[in-house]
């Protein structure tokens, strides 16, 4: 057992783990140092909280955090890196989840019930709003889940009436606080289920009527969400250590939210509003002519190119193509090729996927640069090399407004002169929209997977 100044002291010091775990992720090369600090900050946290003294049932929590820790290494290294969207989806959802039943049970627990007045409202209005946001990110994230795994279709789900019901589940929202706040009897926690109910639809709706190429900004919300979720937990359970860890991710969720928005050219709103008052558009119908090319040929643009920029994506971390990349881009550069990579912010399916990927295979970071750092140089470039990225470089974005992604901010590829895009097939990306790009005059297409084409490229790279 430790004393409450000691538990303190502990929850301070966590606190200063945690804020020094997120500044040390905020670039590549004191990434691990963040994440050490994370780990220390975390094991702090948990050890203080469970020998603080009013904790009993060692038992039951033990042996639930014995399964849950199990549970966690097999599914931590099973998961693939292009996975780990869809697994970050679903620890939202639990957060989510955690918060609603921490809402109930401080609704039902008798410490609680025995407050009065201002103090009792106070905690009213904690537990309200906790189980509400618990509620709305637990469904929103199983719904980002199954569009991220492909469960659910990509395409946003839209219907005519879904803004005039939005504002009425949010109206009912309200009216329900007032009269949760008021009640002094039983109905009290038939409102609160009549709540969790609407927060469960509005998340659902939210999400759903999303569409693939704003998913990006839809997992940094709900990650977002997720923060506020535990600081409401926090107030509940009067855990300061909760509130700040929650109010830190809260807040850093949201600053990536309107970064990812700038970097979709979306307003914060409507992506929150889930896609409210917007209407549907599909992009124009493309024909034309579809030219391909073979390793030799694509071998022989390179080894005539004095400048190259390549263009990774989604397909690239799919395949695990980063080491043969890493390989080629060496061979291009002993023979005195400027090579570099273009990253767009949101290429992938995890904000920085691009980025890990190479640094794992150990390109170094002076040639990867962001996307508005190198468009410029694009008109310059001999040949722009596309590998398995697809909606990140799409020119309907800003030739064609009928286009779903049109005003997203894309790397401007087809302005190089020559343009290599290296896929499987003519399949469209996440958003699932189709890419003019192919059907341009300096666009050649090189089938395949993007490692095995890597490879087999690399041997006629001289
Ligand atoms: P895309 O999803 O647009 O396209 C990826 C392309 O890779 C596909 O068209 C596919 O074509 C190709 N591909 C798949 N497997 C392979 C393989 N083994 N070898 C070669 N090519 C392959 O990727 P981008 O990175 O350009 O764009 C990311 C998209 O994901 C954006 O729409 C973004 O909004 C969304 N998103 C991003 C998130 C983030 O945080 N970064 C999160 C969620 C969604 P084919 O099948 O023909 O090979």
């Amino acid at each position: 057992m430790i004393s409450l100044q000691v538990q303190i002291a502990a929850y301070v010091f966590a606190s200063i783990l945690f804020i020094l775990s997120l500044s040390g992720l905020s670039s590549q090369e004191t990434a691990k140092k963040g994440v050490v600090y994370g780990i220390i900050g975390m094991i702090i946290a948990i050890l203080s909280t469970l020998l603080g003294e009013s904790i009993n049932g060692y038992v039951y929590i033990i042996i639930a955090m014995v399964v849950a820790s199990i549970i966690g290494i097999i599914v931590a290294r099973r998961v693939e890196m292009t996975a780990m969207p869809e697994l970050i989806a679903l620890l939202h959802s639990f957060v989510g989840l955690a918060a609603v039943l921490v809402g109930f049970s401080t609704f039902i627990d008798p410490a609680s019930i025995k407050l009065e007045g201002a103090e009792k409202s106070i905690h009213l209005v904690e537990i309200y709003i906790g189980i509400l946001i618990g509620a709305i990110t637990f469904t929103g994230s199983i719904i980002a889940w199954g569009k991220l795994t492909g469960k659910i279709s990509s395409k946003p789900f839209v219907f005519k009436v879904k803004d005039i019901l939005n504002v009425i589940l949010v109206i009912a929202v309200i009216v329900l606080c007032v009269l949760f706040m008021q009640d002094n009897g039983d109905n009290a926690m038939i409102y609160l289920y009549i709540m969790t109910g609407i927060a469960c639809i509005f998340g659902i709706m939210m999400v759903m009527s999303i569409g693939g190429a704003d998913m990006p900004v839809v997992i940094s919300m709900l990650n977002s969400l997720s923060g506020w979720t535990a600081a409401a937990s926090g107030f509940m359970l009067g855990n300061d250590l909760l509130i700040v860890v929650g109010a830190l991710v809260g807040s850093s969720g949201a600053i990536l939210s309107i970064i990812m928005c700038k970097a979709m050219n979306r307003s914060f709103f409507s992506v929150i509003s889930g896609g409210f008052g917007q209407e549907i558009k599909t992009g124009k119908k493309l024909e034309g002519k579809v030219k391909s090319i073979n390793f030799e040929e694509a071998a022989e643009i390179l080894n005539d190119a004095q400048s190259v920029i390549i263009v990774p994506g989604y397909g690239m971390a799919v395949a695990k193509a980063q080491y043969p990349v890493f390989e080629m881009v060496e061979k291009l550069k002993k023979q005195g090729k400027n090579v570099r990579f273009a990253i767009h912010p949101v290429a992938g399916r995890l904000p920085g996927h691009m980025n890990v990927l190479l640094a794992e295979a150990n390109v170094p970071y002076d040639i990867v640069l962001e996307m508005d750092e190198i468009n410029p140089d694009l008109p310059e470039t001999d040949v722009a090399m596309v590998i398995g990225a697809n909606d990140t470089v799409n020119p309907g974005a800003q030739e064609d407004m009928s286009s779903p992604i049109y005003g997203m901010p894309v790397v401007e590829v087809w302005k190089a002169k020559r343009v290599i895009v290296m896929k499987r097939s003519m399949a469209v990306g996440y958003a699932g929209v189709e890419n003019p790009l192919f059907y341009k005059e300096n666009t050649d297409m090189l089938y395949g997977d993007a490692k095995a084409t890597i490879i087999k490229l690399n041997e006629g790279i001289k």
